[in-house]
């Protein structure tokens, strides 16, 4: 039961510089397209060699198609999957340190949690052999996406390259702009940590999730969140919504949720919905109260909730009093092969903007006091 926020402005990436570090933040190494068909298909049973002829794959169709086998598995089959991802951290590169960034997190934490490493440390072929490490033998890669913006003419191979941040709307715009090029998507792969001999210690420590959401309560979490963004939250309704006319949270009594973590877990996914207000990220995808622009908002808080959950720690928590939207996202997602890209970047933009408010917890600075 969600309204989302519809406003008359044009789209635009509101809470997004495309700052000069966005190359990194792809986390794709420099010269990604040359190095990075290699790294896959160098390695006995790499996807990559079935992909190579880099401009032949549409990786936008095959990332979506990844997205949507993960989906179709079901609500509380990804949900408890990316939420229990997202408690270790973002996956980043193990030789930059770099996060990666929209899609490509959903595509690592699922082939962590799939392949069951621990590590959130993600390097390429090559970087693995310049950090002195090898990729051991047989080791399959994770296909992940970047985008480059080239020149139309077809050479823009030296002039035309311009990183692209997020991957998203950027590219929309690119793919309507009739001077801004051709915008490609490319692949490279990435091994994880555990498939990696002979890596540097600081390299594996780096994928050792920060201890934060263990060491406190999931819930005292949830709430130096909530109480750090200061929505307005009013209880006493059948269900969760957030409207965005009154930019207002509604939840249930608290006495209805089946548990403080499922409150917690509803008003959280809420809170994502909120940070889509014209005053704040501004999301908005139509002119027109959509079926399609509200699945997509949907996916968006969606995702979002599962890296806010998964920061406090609130695992097993349940979304409650709200209903299903995953056949409306699937067909969303099937109908726009940019659609999972939009969105997973406006999901990590929406948890940005949340854990950049958090409340500081009293027991941080007391127990760092104490152990000094
Ligand atoms: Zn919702």
């Amino acid at each position: 039961m969600h309204a989302h926020s519809i406003s008359s402005s044009s789209p635009r990436a509101a809470g997004s510089p495309n700052r000069p570090g966005n190359r990194a933040a792809t986390g794709v190494p420099p010269g990604p397209p040359e190095d990075s068909p290699k790294a896959g298909g160098g390695t006995a049973g790499s996807p990559g060699t079935a992909a190579r002829g880099r401009n032949r794959m549409d990786m936008r169709q095959v990332v979506t198609d990844r997205i949507v086998a993960m989906l179709e598995k079901g609500g509380h089959v990804f949900r408890e999957r990316w939420t229990r991802a997202a408690a270790r951290g973002v996956p980043r590169n193990g030789k930059t340190g770099v996060p990666y960034r929209g899609a490509n997190v959903l595509l690592l934490w699922e082939a962590a949690i799939e392949e069951g490493y621990a590590s959130n440390v993600w390097l390429t072929y090559r970087q693995a052999q310049s950090l002195g490490a090898q990729v051991r033998k047989g080791e399959r890669g994770v296909l992940c996406a970047h985008f480059e913006r080239r020149a139309r003419d077809g050479r823009g191979d030296v002039d035309g390259v311009l990183p692209v941040g997020g991957a998203g709307e950027e590219a929309v715009a690119a793919d309507s702009g009739a001077r801004a090029g051709v915008l490609m998507c490319l692949p490279f792969w990435l091994f994880n940590a555990a498939q990696i001999d002979g890596l540097p210690l600081e390299v594996v420590d780096l994928g050792v999730a920060a201890p934060t959401a263990s060491v406190q309560v999931p819930v005292e979490r949830a709430i130096r969140l909530l109480g750090g963004c200061n929505a307005t939250i009013r209880h006493g309704f059948d269900q969760a919504a957030y409207l965005p006319g009154l930019d207002e949270i509604r939840l249930p009594w608290p006495r209805q949720f089946t548990s403080a973590e499922a409150q917690c877990a509803t008003a959280l996914h809420e809170l994502v919905h909120w940070t889509g207000h014209p005053d704040r990220l501004n999301r908005c995808f139509g002119r027109r109260f959509g079926d399609a622009a509200y699945a997509f908002e949907e996916l968006v808080a969606e995702l979002g909730s599962a890296f806010v959950m998964g920061h406090c720690g609130l695992v097993d928590a349940t979304v409650e009093g709200h209903a299903a939207y995953i056949g409306a996202w699937l067909q969303v997602l099937r109908g726009d092969r940019m659609a999972i890209f939009t969105a997973a970047r406006l999901a990590q933009e929406a948890f940005a903007f949340i854990v950049a408010r958090e409340m500081p917890a009293l027991a941080e600075s007391a127990a760092s006091a104490g152990g000094a």
